[in-house]
């Protein structure tokens, strides 16, 4: 089962979809994200709303 996390579900207006088999793979992805697009380092806050925002697809 795919996982995906939509970006624009905590920050509307960005269209970024980070896609992986497991959580962790979304994770570093969105942190990858959130540090290019959006000036954003990962707090231990912020991990928690990306788990409570990914879906299984
Ligand atoms: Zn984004």
């Amino acid at each position: 089962m795919t996982k995906v996390l939509k970006c624009g579900d905590l920050m509307p207006g960005c269209d970024f979809q980070a896609k992986a088999e497991t959580e962790d793979e979304i994770l570093q992805q969105a942190a990858q994200h959130a540090k290019e697009a959006h000036g954003m380092d990962v707090t231990p806050e912020l991990a928690e709303k990306v788990k409570a925002a990914i879906r299984d697809e």
